[in-house]
């Protein structure tokens, strides 16, 4: 396939203003690229920080839209519910990358599931529900203790309630405030692990071993790279990420989340097609980290190398603990990352730190 490389000194349209947003920029202007960003209330904000040029405007507005990317060489995204009408718009005036084929299967879970178990990929077993009544029956169907999910803008574990013997369908559904949603069947996972696999212009991958999440409170708390699990279980997962990533005909970063069960199986929970947060340690372990493989990916760049040179522990600052700035500067070895955000409002990610293991 041929493609146009983007020299540096061109110009990321980036979509989406939050820390993702902000260590891609901060990467982009190490290679010497520069980022526009376009988000509403963009001003200020974490990646606007650290950007060579903002447009703080709606996603609904058509001209503020074009002008963003007739001032751009390439778009690109950190927040995946941009709605699917503003890519396909940008992308009468740009490249956009990823593109509205990815967004519409990432950004519903029903779409997202579908696509995994058309590719012989396994998940948890799922029923599309949109109402009291079908969530109801799908319960019959999955079996009694399972989840419903907002199919759509759900993260963190918002959007979601559990539902066991005892447990209302009809108060689940109430609970959600959705007018669609997916009823999940509850795995028993012996842990959970996530792949981010990077795919250029030309369809060449590059994927960062397997890590393990954990999670308190519905938001990750901790990732551990690698993941502590058999070399099986970490290579099926990485087959799973690249097979989703090709599939896809993505161009970017695409994050695969999944559960591995306790006889070592991998069951897709959910994917983004961008930089993730269980990759923030790879800033600091690794050649080259998601944010920068993002940029070589959309600018057509070869990929970097995903070799690690050390193991690594990331710890994400939520809300107040990011008050714990001080003690994390002054301890030898811990990477400290903030995100210029004022306010520690509680479930808000601050910032992370990352600390560096010797490699197993
Ligand atoms: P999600 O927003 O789908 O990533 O869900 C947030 C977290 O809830 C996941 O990381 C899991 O810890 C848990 N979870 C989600 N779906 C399931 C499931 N089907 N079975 C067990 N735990 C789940």
């Amino acid at each position: 396939m041929s493609h146009r490389t983007l020299p540096p000194g061109s110009t990321i349209g980036m979509l989406g203003d939050g820390q993702l947003g902000r260590m891609t920029a901060l990467a982009a202007a190490r290679l010497g690229y520069k980022v526009h960003v376009y988000a509403p209330d963009a001003e200020g904000s974490p990646c606007a920080q650290v950007s060579a040029a903002v447009t703080s405007a709606r996603w609904d507005d058509l001209d503020a839209l074009e002008a963003f990317a007739r001032s751009v060489d390439v778009v690109t995204l950190e927040w995946e519910n941009v709605p699917v009408a503003v890519v396909e718009h940008l992308g009468r005036f740009a490249p956009v990358h990823p593109g509205g084929n990815v967004l519409s299967v990432a950004q519903d879970r029903v779409a997202e599931k579908s696509f995994v178990n058309n590719l012989g990929i396994a998940t948890a077993p799922w029923r599309a529900a949109n109402s009291a009544e079908e969530v109801a029956k799908a319960v019959a169907e999955v079996g009694p203790r399972c989840i419903l999910k907002s199919t759509r803008l759900g993260y963190d574990g918002k959007g979601q309630a559990r539902i066991e013997p005892g447990i209302d369908p009809a108060e689940a559904w109430a609970a959600i405030r959705s007018d669609a949603g997916i009823v999940e069947g509850f795995v028993t996972f012996a842990c959970e692990v996530s792949v981010i696999v990077a795919r250029g212009l030309d369809g060449a991958m590059a994927a960062y071993p397997a890590v393990e999440n954990r999670h308190k409170n519905g938001i990750l708390d901790k990732t551990l790279a690698p993941a502590r699990v058999s070399g099986e279980t970490a290579a099926q997962a990485e087959r799973v990420a690249r097979r989703i990533a090709e599939a896809l005909d993505l161009v970017g970063v695409l994050a695969v989340e999944m559960f591995v069960t306790p006889d070592g199986a991998v069951l897709v929970n959910e994917m983004a097609p961008r930089p993730h947060n269980s990759g923030h340690w790879t800033m600091d372990a690794c050649h080259s980290d998601q944010f920068e493989q993002l940029v070589r990916a959309v600018c057509g760049l070869p990929l970097g190398s995903v070799e690690r040179v050390a193991d690594a522990e990331m710890e994400n600052l939520i809300g107040d603990d990011v008050l714990r700035w001080p003690e994390l500067l002054a301890e030898p070895g811990a990477r400290l990352h903030l995100y210029g955000k004022a306010e520690a409002r509680p479930g808000r990610k601050m910032g992370h730190v990352t600390r560096l293991l010797p490699r197993g």
